[in-house]
């Protein structure tokens, strides 16, 4: 019933995505600047990706009626966040095109399905996750074998943003930790010396074809991603060659279509571990706004149109720093401030992306900040720069 033929940009065409944050907004501004018409389903009434929007359908995430509605309208759907409920996304697959679809998404929504697609992929990308096992009961918890500790304890659904995880030394700590998360289903994973992280972003088209972005290398601070430097400071060029490699390898695995970001461990003797993926455009690809000739969102538009991917070259060095709600509050206080962006636009290479949100709370992605240059050096300069003048 879904036709495959290309949808091409018109004004009557219409691109849906489930969720109204940051990134659906950004997906937004992309197909618009196509020239497609966006449709956004979200339950609050003010949201970064709603402001942007031609339409917003105001409605759960699992609500019948609002899936029919944004069905109706739009030509193809896609989602900008991976707990979307899967069932949602098939319900819209039967009346349009959807990408990634309920299968791609709901293994990245449940870290158990993901490590098990790590494992049964790692002949073909030569990568494995972090040593793990399920704790759904005390009994588990007996069970846990030494060299799994000192381990994080992470809750298979829903985590984000380092939410939802606890570190642990000890079966004591693992138990009480268990407990106190209400006994949900857990995965523990032994704490491996990090000595940097990566990313890699991918797009793979209807049509099978994918592309890779450059490497990423991300900073992270209180679980936070703080920032992305691209080229990575510390990669070599073989460690980019085996995580994009096995980044090729699973997309192609999982018959994925749409952005897809893999996230990596190098650790202290280089060995390359595979952490979890995103079913869509990811933070730590932001700077591809920026710096390279296609953005990620616009990757996500072309995908789910059928249309031909962009090329991913990047044409200049970038570092994207985060911005939390905290830059609104003078030191550790509670006394407001308004950063002054009129200091940091004035920096060369300074691209700034605000969100639209106007509560700003400590810990909230408000927007982010890509510093381009013309050498990595110069951006990395701005880049501290913009923190001395941010603060
Ligand atoms: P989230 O869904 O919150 O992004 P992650 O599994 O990516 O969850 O964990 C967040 C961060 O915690 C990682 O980027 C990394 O810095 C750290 N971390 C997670 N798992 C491990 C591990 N097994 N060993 C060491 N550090 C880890
Ligand atoms: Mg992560």
């Amino acid at each position: 019933t879904v036709d495959s033929s290309p949808l091409l940009p018109a004004p009557g065409h219409w691109l849906g995505v489930m969720g109204g944050g940051q990134l659906g907004r950004m997906f937004a501004q992309a197909a618009n600047s196509l020239g497609y018409q966006v449709a956004v389903l979200e339950p609050a009434a003010d949201c970064p990706a709603g402001q942007v929007a031609q339409h917003l359908v105001q409605a759960g995430y699992a609500d019948a009626a609002g899936l029919d509605a944004l069905a109706a309208r739009c030509q193809a759907v896609t989602t900008e966040f991976e707990n979307v409920p899967a069932d949602s996304l098939s319900r819209l697959a039967e009346k349009v095109f959807v990408a990634p679809n309920a299968q791609g998404v709901s293994v990245a929504q449940d870290r158990i399905a993901e490590k098990r697609f790590f494992v049964a992929c790692a002949p073909k990308s030569g990568v494995m996750p972090a040593p793990h096992k399920v704790i759904a009961s005390f009994e588990d918890v007996d069970a846990i074998e030494d060299a799994l500790l000192p381990g994080i304890l992470k809750t298979v659904r829903m985590g984000y943003d380092g939410k939802g995880q606890v570190r642990v030394k000890t079966r004591e700590d693992v138990r009480a930790a268990f407990d106190a998360m209400g006994q949900v289903t857990c995965l523990l994973e032994k704490m491996l010396p990090l000595a940097y992280e990566v990313s890699v972003l991918t797009a793979r088209g209807a049509d099978g074809q994918s592309v890779v972005y450059p490497i990423a290398e991300n900073v992270h601070r209180d679980g936070i991603l703080y920032t992305t430097t691209v080229p990575g400071p510390n990669v070599s060029a073989d460690c980019a060659r085996k995580a994009q490699d096995a980044a090729r390898a699973m997309v192609a695995e999982l018959g994925y279509v749409g952005v897809l970001c893999i996230e990596f461990f190098v650790l202290d003797d280089g060995t390359l571990v595979v952490n979890e993926m995103a079913p869509r455009p990811h933070n730590s690809g932001h700077y591809t706004i920026d710096a390279c000739v296609s953005s990620q969102f616009e990757q996500q538009v072309r995908a789910m149109a059928g249309l031909p991917l962009g090329e991913v070259r990047q044409h200049s060095p970038a570092v994207m720093l985060n911005i939390l709600g905290d830059l609104w509050f003078e030191g550790d206080s509670a006394q407001p401030r308004e950063p002054a962006w009129d200091r940091v636009l004035a920096l060369p290479g300074a691209c700034l992306h605000l969100y639209g949100k106007d509560d700003p709370r400590r810990g909230r992605k408000m927007g982010h900040l890509t510093l381009i240059g013309a050498t990595l050096e110069q951006a990395q300069q701005q880049l501290h720069a913009a923190c001395a003048i941010l603060g």
